[in-house]
């Protein structure tokens, strides 16, 4: 591993240092690696990449239709494109994969007007015709044991695993001679002169990588490695754990599709919302029951108590206003009957799923942690992206989601390239690459850019 003793103090042991192998850094080594000869490194704090979120999740190629066209395009077309690549990938690879569909729910005529305007946003995508809204009888015909007022019908929707689509891209990325360096943590960044300095912790030995460019993509990790070159310092992060459960074989003939259920705080705190899912390899599982954590570090998450230690660490004010709206801790920790335990959460199935019963919960497990960044207005924009001239932060990543990641890293890809000399462009033939390139990026920068804090 390099560290600063082995440098000569004139090159940079690379050209670009990723912080993080989740899916997002993963996928940025590869198209960088695909479009330019440049040294990369990505380092991982796991003994294997893409073992946090990106492995932790619920497996769902989502549909587009949750964003608005005109504030949140970014997101909805990098969906739209990146379920066309992964299905390219799953044609050349053996990846688990089941076509699902979704359905999101409306439980009564008011949420009915959510579904005719998520039906509204999707029409502004690639796969619009894919999506359509469904009746109470159409609903009946396609889910017998679903009650409710009507669905929008998302037929593209898919299960994969999402592990295993980071691997093979990393497998691509590394043989363009990317460097992955594992059980390697990064403690803090410094950006001096013409370098940027990664702080390192492997094995309990500290070490130095020294790059010209650096890319922190360390999920939850990733807003206090910012604040340690005292970038974004005006933002606090909790972190929210979630629980899921795994239900038994007798409820695989309850439901065959991803099922959403709409409430009106839906669009506020998604991250809250009960949903039902199909994996890849058939089992069903419902979830989540969220709740904060103190610290990314946090390992035994499900402990309450223990979990408070570090949500008081500064800036303290945003966290103060979080903390004290009773309407985020009512849907959090169920004060309000939502989510607390496994029988409201059951209660709450029950309304549009009357089949599930308790005893179904068959297994519960922890799912990835998510950051959730705060500023004096209350929590950021689900994906926010800190920019300094040697540093890139994305603060968090929850849109698009592991299912736009392709198309998101492509662009992000290409706004990097821009911006730094990492190396020259490597010339390939059309046929070399999985992807296109080109392709993928055929988005409006701007999109992007506005995503900048
Ligand atoms: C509960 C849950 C369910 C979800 N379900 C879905 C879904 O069904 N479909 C979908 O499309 N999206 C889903 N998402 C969203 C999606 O999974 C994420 O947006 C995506 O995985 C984020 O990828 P990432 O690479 O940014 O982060 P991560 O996967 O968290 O990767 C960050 C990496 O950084 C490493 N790291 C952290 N700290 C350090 C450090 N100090 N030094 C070095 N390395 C470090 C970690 O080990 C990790 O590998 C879900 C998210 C959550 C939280």
């Amino acid at each position: 591993m390099p560290s600063s003793d082995d440098n000569d103090g004139n090159v940079a042991d690379f050209d670009l240092v990723i912080v993080g192998g989740g899916i997002l850094g993963i996928s940025l080594s590869f198209w960088i690696s695909q479009v330019t000869e440049s040294r990369v490194c990505l380092i991982d704090e796991n003994s294997t990449i893409a073992s946090g979120t990106s492995d932790l999740n619920s497996g769902m190629v989502e549909g587009p239709f949750f964003y608005e066209p005109s504030t949140m395009g970014i997101f909805g077309t990098t969906v739209s494109r990146s379920r066309k690549l992964w299905r390219i990938m799953r044609e050349r690879f053996s990846v688990p994969w089941r076509e699902v569909g979704s359905l999101e729910l409306a439980v009564d005529e008011e949420s009915m007007g959510i579904v005719e305007k998520h039906y509204g946003y999707s029409q502004a995508y690639d796969d619009a015709s894919s999506i359509k809204i469904l009746d109470k009888n159409e609903l009946k015909e396609l889910e017998p044991g679903l009650n409710a007022v009507g669905a929008l019908f998302s037929k593209m929707d898919a299960a994969t695993e999402f592990r295993r689509l980071s691997e093979i891209i990393g497998d691509l990325a590394v043989r363009r001679g990317v460097k992955f360096i594992t059980n390697t943590r990064a403690t803090a960044l410094k950006e001096d002169g013409d370098f940027v300095y990664v702080s390192t912790i492997s094995n309990g030995k500290r070490g130095t990588f020294r790059a010209k460019y650096a890319l922190n993509v360390a999920g939850p990790a990733a807003l206090p490695l910012a604040h340690s070159m005292r970038v974004a310092k005006g933002l606090a992060d909790f972190y929210v754990g979630s629980y899921y459960w795994e239900l038994d074989d007798r409820s695989n003939s309850l439901f065959s599709h991803h099922i959403y259920a709409i409430s009106k705080y839906s669009s506020k705190y998604p991250f809250l919302d009960p949903y039902l899912t199909v994996r890849a390899n058939g089992r069903r599982e419902m979830g989540p029951k969220p709740f904060l954590v103190g610290s990314p570090d946090y390992i035994n998450y499900g402990g309450q108590l223990g979990s408070l230690q570090g949500l008081f660490s500064r800036p303290i004010l945003p966290k103060l206003k979080l903390l004290t709206n009773g309407e985020f801790l009512g849907l959090l920790y169920g004060i309000k009957g939502n989510l607390f335990s496994e029988g409201t959460i059951v209660s709450k199935v029950k309304r549009f799923l009357p089949a599930i019963r308790k005893e179904a919960l068959k297994r519960k497990y922890r799912a990835g942690k998510r950051s959730l960044i705060v500023g004096n207005g209350g929590l950021i924009h689900p994906t926010s992206i800190a920019h300094t001239p040697k540093t890139i932060h994305v603060l968090q990543y929850y849109e698009p989601g592991a299912t736009g990641t392709p198309s998101f890293s492509a662009l992000l890809a290409k706004y990097i390239i821009d911006q730094w000399d990492i190396g020259k462009a490597r010339i390939t033939q059309p046929d070399e690459n999985i992807w296109n390139f080109d392709q993928a990026t055929d988005i409006a920068m701007a999109d992007l850019t506005g995503l900048f804090i």
